[in-house]
């Protein structure tokens, strides 16, 4: 029998309370307290989690707190990697989320709200993902979809934070998307990839998919 809708406000709100005070999120359950936020928080990333549990935040005291019109750090510009056959470059946020596990806060993620047509590919290395035909509403604050192009995504046991649950990450790069969920039956696959909208880069429907970059083991 489905959640009714009283209930999964209630469900939703405990979860986003515990990760909250995790410095985690995409909670093991749904909710509707932050549908409706496309626009992100002026407040730099990290200001709502603790310091201690927020490794993003700690790397970035000044940023968080000095000045209160800095720009957010997720938009600065990339760092050139040193290695040029290495994955896209990313900025300090999205190389926290992909490559230290971090997660972005409920409802600032740019695709949260996104009903384009289209294909999401991972940020780093630029493999498919997901399909706009396969996103929907979940309403937890962070994109989700009910299904992942074939062989796409790889899925690891999480123990962190004190919670089970399943990692999501790109089966190409190993990139860090977010975690699955199943048996919510919030739609008929009963399944919801919980993704950081700063894991992802949309590609509009009609435009062609960037390349994957695929790197080759050192010493092959
Ligand atoms: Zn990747």
């Amino acid at each position: 029998m489905p959640l009714t809708p009283s209930f999964r406000r209630l469900w939703c709100c405990a979860a986003l309370l515990a990760a909250a005070s995790l410095g985690t999120a995409c909670g093991a359950s749904e909710g509707t307290a932050n549908q409706g936020q496309p626009t992100p928080s002026p407040e730099p990333p990290g200001s709502r989690f603790p310091a201690p549990t927020n490794p993003f935040a700690a790397a970035e005291p000044a940023a968080a707190g000095a000045n209160p019109a800095a720009p957010r750090t997720d938009m600065a510009a990339p760092t050139p990697n040193a290695d040029p056959t290495a994955y896209n470059p990313l900025t300090t946020f999205e190389a926290w989320v992909i490559q230290q596990k971090g997660t972005e806060r409920a409802g600032t993620g740019e695709y949260t709200d996104h009903e384009a047509e289209g294909t999401y590919v991972c940020r780093q290395c630029n493999a498919a993902l997901y399909r706009s035909a396969d996103k929907f509403h979940s309403g937890c604050g962070w994109p989700a979809f009910d299904d992942e192009l074939p062989g796409a995504i790889t899925r690891h046991h999480d123990r962190s934070h004190g919670m089970e649950r399943t990692e999501i990450v790109c089966a190409n790069c190993q990139g860090h998307l977010g975690h699955v969920f199943t048996g919510e039956r919030m739609t008929a696959k009963n399944t919801r990839h919980c993704v950081n909208s700063v894991s992802m880069r949309f590609v509009p429907q009609g435009q062609p998919l960037p390349k994957p970059i695929v790197l080759r083991p050192k010493g092959s």
